[in-house]
């Protein structure tokens, strides 16, 4: 490899919007001609992509910018905790400079400065659909930033911002560069999918020479045509999101649905600046099975947000009850600085959000055990992930991956990650499915 050319190390945290940005970043120092070192010691430079959105991840966040520094030196720091700049300088006074998320321009600006663009860029090495940090076969696909909504537990809106939608043209030709590229499956992702296209009045734009509105539901249709597998995340339960449904029992796009309920309280839901009508959710789930019986949603849901009693948290727990949600995760509430919520009354002690967290979770994972039982005998179309002398590990349209479950084949010869394959279940567990090829 060239000594001269310089090369930036990057360490990425945080959620799949993180990942994102992570991406456009090397994709542009790739254009530029810069090499990406896989070490500290290989690097001439650092950029720490960070997140903030608990305590936890702030921890985290400084952990590794420490780490890079102690390793490495030269470090730029860049993404959610990055808008705050003072946190960041506070514990690491030696960082070269500090950006917020969705930044990729400043911290090009940032690395031109401290390490500048060598001559030659090599435009050619860059594959038109970027440089990825999933593996080939999948890929997010970010279709807007920021949010227009004022969770009181979230400072998302401080950090990135109003909604800001990509124009719908843009997405589906990055979307077709993945699908040419050999990408699999699109995850489409934003802070809010259901609200795409809001902040431009739902404006037409233009994609194979045709109109299309920017809009979730059209959208998704474009992806659809594809021929891959899309699948809807983070989407807010308006009732517009009934109109992807039908797509969904047409087979156009994966029939899976990510919906943050995040508690079944009115009283809660009202404290958190959720939409409170959980009766009209739960009949709206009950539309959905109707239209698409086969459909997977996932939710994630806050235990021990301040004010919660016993009776709101068992409100909760008939709720999922009700709903039996397919795939569920649920988070102690922690305090996040600058978020609303803080200013509210009636904390729950620590390990009170623990022992709510842990039933909620029990709870579920007797209804998953009992939904996945229900799969035994069933045949599935799966998506490989993994191949080893085992078998191969797999995903059904149920499974978005890292969050959700896995199908574990017991045979993996002649398959590669990216292949489709017919299966049948012959055993499950609370999360997984275990099945032969067919
Ligand atoms: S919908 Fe609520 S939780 Fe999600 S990003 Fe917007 S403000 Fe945050």
């Amino acid at each position: 490899m060239n000594k001269q050319v310089p090369k930036i190390g990057l360490v990425s945290l945080g959620c799949p919007k993180a990942l994102v940005d992570s991406e456009q970043i090397l994709t542009r120092l790739r254009a530029e001609g810069y090499i990406i070192s896989p070490s500290y010691e290989g690097a001439d430079l650092v950029v720490v992509n960070t997140c903030g959105f608990i305590d936890a991840a702030v921890a985290e966040s400084l952990d590794a910018i420490g780490e890079a520094l102690k390793e490495n030196g030269k470090v730029i720091v860049t993404g959610c905790l990055g808008a705050k700049s003072d946190v960041v300088l506070a514990a690491h006074p030696q960082v070269l400079a500090v950006t917020g998320p969705h930044a990729a321009a400043e911290v090009m600006a940032a690395v031109h400065q401290y390490l500048p663009q060598p001559h030659d860029p090599f435009e050619s090495l860059v594959p038109p659909q970027g440089v990825k940090l999933t593996p080939k076969h999948y890929a997010y696909l970010k279709i807007s930033e920021g949010c227009n909504h004022r969770c009181t537990f979230c400072i998302i809106p401080s950090l990135r911002g109003d909604l800001v939608s990509r124009p719908v043209g843009e997405v589906m030709q990055e979307a077709e560069n993945l699908v040419k590229a050999g990408v699999k499956e699109l995850l489409v992702i934003s802070q809010d999918t259901s609200a795409y296209g809001v902040d431009v009045k739902y404006r037409s734009g233009f994609w194979g020479g045709k109109p299309i509105r920017t809009r979730m539901t059209e959208l998704a249709r474009a992806l659809g045509d594809l021929g891959v597998w899309v699948r809807m995340h983070y989407v807010y339960p308006y009732p517009h999101v009934d109109e992807v449904i039908p797509l969904m029992a047409e087979g156009r796009i994966l029939p899976y649905l990510d919906v943050p309920f995040q508690h079944a309280s009115p009283r809660i839901l009202k404290a958190m600046k959720r939409p409170g009508d959980i009766e009209g959710t739960l009949a709206r789930v009950r539309a959905w099975r109707e239209v698409c019986p086969e459909i997977t949603i996932r939710s994630t849901f806050i235990a021990g947000f301040p004010g919660e009693t016993e009776a709101d948290f068992e409100l909760l727990l008939d709720f999922l009850r009700e709903a039996e949600l397919d795939r569920v995760g649920c988070f102690a509430y922690s305090p996040v600085e600058g978020a609303a919520a803080n200013a509210l009354s009636g904390a729950v002690p620590e390990e009170v959000k623990e022992e709510r967290v842990a039933r909620l979770m029990a709870l579920q994972e007797e209804i998953s055990t009992e939904k996945l039982a229900r799969m035994v005998g069933q045949t599935l179309t799966v998506l490989v992930d993994e191949v080893d002398e085992d078998g191969a590990i797999a995903r059904s349209a149920a499974d978005a991956p890292e969050i959700d479950g896995l199908v574990y084949l017991d045979e993996g010869e002649g398959l590669k990650p990216g292949d489709f394959v017919e299966v049948e279940i012959h055993d499950a567990d609370a999360h997984d499915l275990w099945a032969s090829r067919q």
